[in-house]
């Protein structure tokens, strides 16, 4: 479960920014999670809950945003959400496409007290 070692690391920079702020309570933490990199939103919340325990990190509301794997064709620039390996234009039917969002992993924003 790669999840676990995604959380720690969040955990990790929202106690940085917090103690760079002067913080002693995490409200709430937005994360943006892209579909390449394979973390269950559902895992990443549990993780999380199982993490903060204890710490000024319990009971922050978790908002995951989960950002589909999304190619820009290379023949006619439409944008579309690539399903398995190979990208298929709906708009002309094209297999070449660059990859525009899905690999995201963020923490987007946070709100502290
Ligand atoms: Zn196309």
């Amino acid at each position: 479960m790669h999840e676990m070692s995604i959380t720690m690391s969040m955990l990790d920079i929202i106690r940085e920014h917090m103690e760079r702020n002067g913080a002693c309570r995490l409200r709430s933490v937005q994360i943006r999670v892209g579909e390449l990199t394979a973390v269950e939103p559902e895992s990443l919340r549990f993780c999380f809950e199982v993490c903060s325990q204890g710490t000024p990190l319990a009971g922050a509301a978790l908002d995951i945003e989960e950002i589909p794997h999304t190619g820009k064709c290379r023949d006619c620039g439409s944008e579309f959400r690539i399903e398995g390996f190979v990208p298929h234009c709906p708009a002309c039917g094209g297999s070449s496409a660059d990859r525009v969002a899905g690999n995201e992993l963020d923490i987007v924003s946070m709100e502290v007290d």
